[in-house]
């Protein structure tokens, strides 16, 4: 991958071995363009060129949409969403667990903020929607599994990047730990939608027919994930 720039636009180019180039909006914002393998840096300008407003339009969408963005700070009384509800952070001198969701809030070790580690607080959050969505979206995924019809191998609650979920073809499901962060009306949404991923690959009719079948009220779910994905952060 390497970056580019195009009037005032920076943009990372992806060679593979597709047939057509596109432009898209990744979710952190990045301009992305798909490209052939054999497609030169000046078709490639050019593509971008033509784009522009396109770019510039989607561009000031994203910007809309992450205006939720969370910018943390990890004080007394700070809500921190777990399914759907916020709770109130609690800083606890004395506590062994790095951070526990007790009496209606999240109680974290006030060492780790004293410490200024950040990278070591936002780990006790994202280890703790781990164990937590390790057990209840395996439940959710074997609740749904026959609805849809599949039997996924293994579920992995982990750190996913830009992606919700994915699955690999040997039938192993992975989750961003973010999800849990989501009501539950949510991730069930985004565990059908994977598991119907086993019958097609793409997004097409055929695909959301399958996910229609099980979840009939799903366009206003992943409408929320489109409006409110920026928001789930810690
Ligand atoms: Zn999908």
């Amino acid at each position: 991958m390497k970056a580019k720039r195009s009037n005032d636009i920076v943009y990372n180019i992806v060679r593979s071995r597709r047939a057509t180039a596109d432009v898209v909006i990744e979710r952190d914002g990045r301009v992305l363009v798909r490209a052939p393998d054999s497609l030169s840096d000046e078709r490639i300008e050019d593509l971008v060129e033509a784009k522009l407003s396109w770019i510039y339009k989607n561009l000031a969408e994203w910007r809309d949409l992450n205006a939720t963005r969370v910018l943390r700070e990890y004080r007394n009384g700070e809500g921190f969403l777990y399914l759907g509800r916020s709770y109130r952070l609690l800083l606890i001198g004395e506590q062994k667990e790095p951070l526990l969701l007790k009496n209606g809030r999240f109680c974290l070790q006030r060492d780790l903020v004293d410490e200024g580690a950040i990278e070591a607080t936002k780990a006790a959050f994202r280890d703790y929607y781990i164990a937590r969505g390790s057990e209840r979206i395996s439940q959710r995924v074997n609740y749904y599994a026959p609805k849809v019809g599949v039997s996924p191998r293994d579920i992995n609650v982990r750190e996913l990047g830009n992606r919700w979920a994915s699955c690999s073809p040997n039938g192993n499901l992975a989750f961003h730990w973010k999800c849990m962060m989501a009501p539950q009306t949510i991730i069930d949404y985004i565990v059908v939608h994977e598991l119907c991923h086993f019958h097609y690959l793409d997004h097409t009719d055929a695909f959301w027919n399958e996910v229609d079948k099980v979840i009939p009220n799903y366009r206003e779910r992943k409408e929320w994930l489109r409006k409110n994905g920026a928001g789930l952060d810690v």
